[in-house]
């Protein structure tokens, strides 16, 4: 094998958390041309993350390849996946992607020299360390997140201490404990933690998968980047957006997976119609069954609903006025860079944290109240950001939120300059 760099560079395949580590790889292979990458994903996640014309154009030090995904035939929607898949994923993964490791060893004739994987793909570092090479490990969601879970021994024992050793309810007192004592987590409660991180530690797979990446990362990894925001290209439904006011639209969206209950989606429609509010409605189809009937037709002259939408175009669109989400990190993270204020309905995961910091830390956003979506609550939601006062304030920190974030990733920014440091590492 000859020497030289060779880069494998491995995604966690659920949810949009693959996007980030193709950005990322995408940026580094023109920065480091004489660097080999090997992306190595399952097929079904490939076919969305890298469609045709992309993987037309990809650099040429970049070459993609599938791996197994250890599932059964299963038919559901490319981004559909339940607990089941992603255990019988990790449970195979080790060998099968130890076997496409060899494979791209064997195509491109270079030893690996570097591991580019999303953290959750904690099997890599493993590998890293048999083989002796860096491990760089890519965090998604938000760096606050990461930190609940390096330091989930503590944030357990303080719900103990102050529910008493009882178990939790959704709002005792030990729940609403501030986690002021946790480094950099002053703002949240122990509340904006998914229940099962805390109560379902041993039982819960997500939980246990989060609680060995808090575990090892810190120790296990050599770097650890942090994750900024996707871009995606026109398409010709932004220029239907074109003859609205500006401000005057809603987009709601909540993310690839989760899906608001029937009534909430009820609710939802019928507040949009009820307040005429322009919108355009990124939905899954199973939901569309939830809609108020005729709603379709009713709105049509200023209501689209899409299965899926170029959500960071159209939060950067001058008429995106409000953004109807559930929290996810690469969606908070957009309708930032839109300055795009947010109503909020967390589902779980990470999405609670990111409602809090959207609505009490930077004042960019409400939260839907009691956590479900109704008709007077969401108008009401649609109201104040639109019209009232509180969401004037929240347009103008968004502004300035943006303002703060684009300095940050633009030339001689923090995230330029931490991405120098990652090209010398992986090259060097
Ligand atoms: N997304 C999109 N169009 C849609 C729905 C989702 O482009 O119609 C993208 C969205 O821009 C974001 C990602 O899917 O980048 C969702 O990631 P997020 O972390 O917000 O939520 P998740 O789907 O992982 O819960």
């Amino acid at each position: 094998m000859s020497s030289g760099k060779h880069v494998v560079a491995i995604p966690f395949p659920f949810g949009g958390q693959a996007w980030a580590l193709v950005n990322l790889v995408l940026k580094l292979a023109p920065a480091a041309p004489d660097v080999r990458f090997s992306f190595l994903n399952i097929a079904k996640s490939n076919s969305l993350i890298f469609p045709p014309p992309l993987r037309a154009k990809l650099p040429s030090n970049v070459r993609v390849y599938e791996v197994s995904d250890g599932l059964p035939d299963v038919h559901c929607g490319p981004m559909e996946h339940s607990g089941e898949h992603v255990e019988l994923f990790l449970k195979a993964a080790p060998e099968n992607f130890r076997a496409a490791v060899d494979a791209a060893e064997q195509d491109v004739s270079k030893k690996v020299s570097c591991f580019l994987t999303d953290a959750l793909v904690i099997f890599a570092g493993e590998m890293a360390e048999k083989m002796q090479v860096p491990w760089v490990a890519l965090w998604v969601p938000a760096p606050y997140c990461l930190t609940a879970h390096v330091y989930i021994d503590i944030i357990s024992e303080l719900h103990r201490e102050s529910s008493g050793g009882g178990t939790s309810t959704d709002n005792d007192n030990g729940d609403d404990k501030s986690l002021g004592v946790i480094p950099r987590l002053s703002m949240m409660r122990i509340s904006d933690l998914p229940k099962e991180l805390i109560d379902d530690q041993d039982t819960s797979r997500s939980a246990c998968m989060l609680r060995e990446v808090g575990r090892v990362l810190p120790h296990g990894a050599t770097a650890v980047v942090m994750n900024s925001y996707a871009e995606v290209t026109p398409t010709p439904l932004i220029a239907d957006l074109k003859s609205k006011d500006p401000r005057s639209v809603a987009y709601i969206c909540f993310g690839t997976v989760a899906m608001p209950s029937p009534s909430e989606v009820l609710a939802i429609g019928e507040a949009l119609e009820s307040t005429k509010t322009p919108f355009l409605w990124s939905i899954k189809e199973r939901a569309m069954a939830f809609l108020p009937e005729g709603l379709q037709e009713r709105t049509s002259a200023y209501g689209k609903f899409v299965p899926w939408a170029p959500q960071a175009q159209v939060l950067s669109h001058p008429v995106c006025g409000i953004y109807v989400t559930h929290c996810g990190y690469n969606s908070m993270f957009e309708s930032v860079v839109g300055g795009v204020p947010m109503v909020c309905k967390p589902f779980w995961a990470d999405n609670m944290m990111h409602g809090r910091m959207i609505e009490e830390v930077w004042g960019i956003g409400v939260k839907v109240k009691g956590g479900t979506i109704t008709k007077s609550g969401m108008e009401k939601a649609l109201e104040v950001v639109f019209r009232g006062e509180d969401g004037k304030e929240m347009r103008k920190k968004a502004g300035e939120l943006r303002e703060r974030l684009m300095k940050a990733a633009g030339l001689d920014g923090i995230a330029e300059a931490d991405f120098k440091v990652l090209v010398k590492l992986i090259s060097t």
